[in-house]
């Protein structure tokens, strides 16, 4: 196994362009960024990743937070959770993002996780994660060990008949909520993609998480500018109270004006193929007075559509109950 290292983004997609070595994308390919390590690193000693080369991009300049002019906040791809989580402007504009960041993982992976690399984790489904089970995330066409086995933890929404592995990302589903864009310099140019559009549902390519291309490297990701009246809140229901990974999730982003509902963004965490932002509850709560039937009402529209396996059905309860909490909490 090799290792490159680099010390300039536009270095990067175009060595990999260049033939310098095969391509690089997120799904098995032979060629891998590595940031953290924290999830790659676990991975191949799984023998799950087997990438024939690692471009090692931590000497990349791209560990800043910082506010632009226009007033959005710009993260470095390798600005590591802690340091996220703990910035001022973070924690002052962003609240949602802080409080999922510090809900995720240990202190110690949070030191060593970063902003690219939470993105882009991969599911903890354990036939996933286990190379003598059928998996098609894993080996497209092999069949999906879950539908028929153990399935608690896994997704409820946004499924296939291919597979039903939840994104385990407590950040992305912040993210969501804020309507973060993502920076990713590649090959062909610099491309900006909403984080609505990012992540891909399963189909039947769930070996393909995301919309990032060959040779894609992520630089940065922006947030809109600060929300000065909004209230915001990240809850998550888990088995025990630390190093766990969400069972339902609700990132809340509200402002109330005159005892209605004039500005909400929801998203949902533990319970989608991908960080699950729900139009539905958003239109259920506009122009609505901030009370618990109306937030039952929009916790219903958010999991109306909701599929569960034989051993996750709590989850969708548990995943109403979880919004509608965020939401009273985020309204108080
Ligand atoms: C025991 C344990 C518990 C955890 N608990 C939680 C939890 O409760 N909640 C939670 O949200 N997460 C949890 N995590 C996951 C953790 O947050 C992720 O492992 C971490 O965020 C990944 O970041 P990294 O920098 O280490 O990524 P890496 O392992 O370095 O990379 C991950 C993937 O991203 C790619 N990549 C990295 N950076 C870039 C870039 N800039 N551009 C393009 N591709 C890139 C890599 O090629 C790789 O495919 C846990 C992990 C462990 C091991
Ligand atoms: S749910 Fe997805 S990741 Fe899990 S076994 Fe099925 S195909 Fe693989």
């Amino acid at each position: 196994m090799e290792i490159f290292r680099y010390t300039r983004a536009a270095d990067v997609p175009q060595a990999i362009a260049a033939g310098a070595t095969s391509n690089t994308a997120q799904q098995g390919a032979q060629v891998r960024f590595i940031a953290g390590g924290t999830t790659l690193l676990d991975l191949m000693k799984l023998d799950v990743e087997r990438p024939s080369l690692l471009v090692d991009i931590n000497r990349l300049p791209l560990d800043k937070v910082e506010k632009l002019p226009d007033g959005q906040l710009k993260v470095g791809a390798l600005v590591r959770n802690s340091d996220l989580a703990h910035n001022p402007l973070v924690k002052e504009n962003y609240a949602v993002l802080s409080e999922a960041l510090l809900a995720g993982a240990s202190a110690q992976l949070r030191n060593m996780a970063t902003t690219g690399g939470n993105l882009l984790q991969r599911t903890r489904c354990m036939y996933f994660r286990n190379d003598a089970m059928a998996c098609n995330k894993r080996e497209p066409g092999s069949g999906c060990s879950a539908i028929e086995g153990d399935n608690r933890t896994l997704a409820i929404l946004g499924t296939s008949k291919d597979c039903i592995a939840t994104n385990p990302s407590d950040m992305n589903v912040a993210l969501t909520a804020l309507e973060a864009v993502i920076h990713v310099q590649g090959p062909k140019g610099e491309r900006s993609i909403p984080i609505g559009e990012f992540f891909l549902v399963p189909g039947n390519t769930p070996q393909r998480e995301t919309v990032l291309e060959a040779g894609d490297l992520i630089t940065h990701v922006t947030l809109p500018a600060p929300r000065p009246n909004s209230k915001q809140v990240y809850l998550k229901l888990r088995d025990r109270a630390s190093y766990e990974f969400a069972l339902a999730s609700a990132a809340v982003i509200a402002e109330i004006n005159g005892g209605k509902i004039t500005y909400v963004r929801v998203a949902l965490g533990g319970v989608g193929t991908k960080p699950w932002r729900s139009v539905e509850a958003e239109r259920v709560l506009h122009g609505r007075k901030a009370d618990d039937a109306t937030f039952r009402e929009a916790a219903n529209a958010a999991l109306h559509g909701a599929v569960p396996q034989s051993g996750n059905g709590f989850k969708v309860e548990l995943a109403k109950r979880c919004l509608t909490h965020a939401l009273a909490m985020t309204t108080a």
